[in-house]
């Protein structure tokens, strides 16, 4: 059984930089200073008009589209895709505890480009298991008393806790 408190963005931050899931996962919010993460709010606002459809919430997790055969998650970028691909399984897990089966679909919308990519992701068995490890991980990460010392790299250029880290 999935933890409450495990969201789609704590399970992308783990994948994505264990510093900065540990930072939000335990309320050390800066996202709001980012420009990166403006823009990103502000693009899920004109697409989820653009396609009258509004966030959907289930439990504690929000998800951006679902139709008929997929559940649809929407990205400024692809440069981490395994991060949303994670997110994104989560969903999918929650929808089937609630007897919703869908596919996952993540678009990606770049500023400035008019096509969209696709990418698509299932629920196997195998990633429903990987799954759960992963997120007994986490919770187990998550009551550590520290967080784990930065590792700088190009990912923390748009990284809402760049300066934090940085100080
Ligand atoms: S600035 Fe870098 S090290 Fe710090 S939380 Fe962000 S991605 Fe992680």
């Amino acid at each position: 059984m999935i933890s409450i408190k495990i969201t789609g963005t704590i399970i992308n931050y783990y994948i994505h930089c264990k510093r900065q899931c540990w930072l939000f996962g335990n309320r050390i919010n800066l996202e709001d200073n980012s420009e990166d993460v403006r823009i990103g709010k502000i693009l899920h606002e004109i697409k989820s008009q653009e396609s009258k459809s509004s966030e959907i919430s289930i439990d504690n997790i929000k998800i951006d589209k679902i139709t008929g055969e997929y559940l649809v998650e929407l990205k400024k970028s692809d440069a981490d895709l395994n991060s949303t691909k994670w997110q994104v399984l989560l969903y999918l897990k929650k929808l089937k505890e609630k007897g919703i089966i869908r596919k996952g679909k993540i678009e990606v919308i770049e500023k400035k480009k008019q096509d969209k990519k696709i990418h698509y992701v299932e629920l196997t068995q195998e990633y429903e298991e990987e799954l759960d490890k992963l997120l007994l991980d986490i919770e187990k990460f998550l009551s550590s008393e520290k967080p784990p010392i930065a590792e700088r790299s190009s990912k923390c250029k748009k990284c809402a806790y760049y300066e934090y880290c940085n100080i």
